[in-house]
């Protein structure tokens, strides 16, 4: 049995990211991998401008006896193109390029404006600073700037950054295909009617949702029967045209369970039974050039080896080169939880403030790996390590909060 950090090097060992690439429109380039790093071609704001609504002028002038004159006004996208004459100033609007001459901006609540028209009159109460309230030229960034690094996954922010460089289009890897089939006999379609001994296939649900939030192509291959010459012929087809075969069931040791045997026959098998509960059955290996991923068929159990080995193994696989290592939270056991020594645990809870600045967390009830209210009730894992044994009210665990793959 391997450790889960074996299971998930392993696994990541095993995976050769996508290389071809190819051009989208800015606004499809949400949670795609950006192909090449990017830097900064122009400056970003391209001149300086005003942060504020007040009074453009040049600090050295002031002070000026009776107010300083207007001279003009400009706004965002209709500047002041003159030359300022001394003693005077502009009225100017946040983002309108500073007149040239100026050198501060003083915000409107700081100054009194007398008259009207050519008698206008604008006094101040103190000293202008130079430089105050300007944005300047390449103050957000600088031409030449690295902005973005390759095997980033991009977000909103992202977008919004390499718009304000002018840029429409985006070059990202091409989407991993992923061809998800569940294994069962028992499993009907949700909708159809059910039979004796029948139950929904709940698993392709929530795995092609959580592979929706990866962005990869999904390929449904539906219910595959537990006879192995079935499996085979299915597994056979989707290894030709997809980078990643997920199944779920089949995976354990009982006499319909035909995945491992299928997969030992036509492909290879790296590694099955990883000390993890639940999830233990967890299986991977390569099929062809596809590589295989087969989770436990139990719903709770198919949902944890998918965000602890699965989702690692995709995000590798699509490209993405991430830094971040997940957010562990040290909270207080509510009550007591029952581990046995040996493998890593993640038990379904409910994370929550204490009141006194501190974490506490609380299991969402049972914990059987078949029943999979305990995940939707749940907004975090307690992970329990593998050598922990029983912990008491009050005792400090580590606390995962469920992130966007789950939420
Ligand atoms: P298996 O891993 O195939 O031995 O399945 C373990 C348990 O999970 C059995 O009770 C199955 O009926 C159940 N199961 C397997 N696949 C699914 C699925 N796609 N949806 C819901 N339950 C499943
Ligand atoms: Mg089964």
């Amino acid at each position: 049995m391997l450790s889960l950090e074996e299971a998930r090097d392993r696994l990541l060992a095993a995976v050769r990211s996508v290389t071809e690439t190819e051009t989208v429109p800015l606004r499809d380039g949400l949670d795609r991998i950006l192909a090449e790093d990017l830097f900064a071609a122009r400056a970003v704001p391209p001149a300086d401008n005003s942060a504020m609504d007040g009074y453009a002028l040049r600090a050295a002038d002031w002070p000026v006896e009776g107010g300083l004159a207007l001279a003009g006004t400009a706004t965002a996208g209709a500047p002041f193109k003159a030359a300022l004459p001394a003693g005077q100033c502009v009225r100017i609007m946040t983002g309108a390029l500073v007149p040239a001459g100026c050198d501060a901006v003083i915000m409107q609540e700081e100054c009194e404006v007398t008259g009207q028209g050519r008698t206008t009159r604008v006094r101040l109460a103190r000293a202008p600073r130079p430089g105050e309230n300007i944005r300047r030229a390449g103050e957000d960034i600088a031409v030449g700037a690295r902005l973005l690094d390759a095997g980033r996954r991009l977000r909103p922010a992202d977008l919004g950054l390499l718009a304000s460089l002018g840029l429409s289009a985006v070059q990202v890897l091409r989407r991993p295909r992923v061809a998800l089939l569940s294994t069962g006999s028992e499993l009907r379609e949700p909708g159809e009617p059910l039979a004796e001994g029948q139950i929904y296939d709940s698993n392709r649900y929530l795995l092609t949702a959580m592979l929706r939030r990866l962005d990869v192509a999904i390929t449904d291959l539906g219910i595959c029967a537990d006879t192995p010459e079935r499996l085979r012929a299915v597994l056979e087809s989707a290894a030709r045209d997809h980078d990643v075969i997920i199944a779920s069931g089949g995976v354990s040791v009982g006499e319909a369970d035909h995945t491992r045997r299928v997969l030992d026959r036509i492909g290879r098998v790296d590694a099955y039974k990883v000390a993890m509960k639940p999830g233990k059955p967890f299986t991977f290996g390569t099929l062809g050039d596809a590589l295989f991923l087969g989770l436990p068929g139990n719903p709770v159990s198919a949902t944890v080896t998918f965000h602890q080995l699965a989702l690692p193994a995709l995000r590798h696989l699509a490209g993405e080169r991430s830094e971040e290592s997940p957010l562990l939270v040290p909270a207080r056991a509510a009550a007591p939880l029952r581990k046995k020594p040996g493998r890593a645990d993640f038990q379904r809870a409910v994370l929550y403030c204490d009141g006194d600045g501190g974490h506490r967390v609380a299991t969402t009830g049972s914990q059987g790996s078949g029943v999979l209210s305990s995940v939707t009730r749940a907004n975090a894992f307690i992970r329990l390590e593998a050598e922990r044994g029983d912990v008491a009210a009050g005792d400090t665990v580590s606390v995962l909060p469920f992130d966007r793959w789950l939420m």
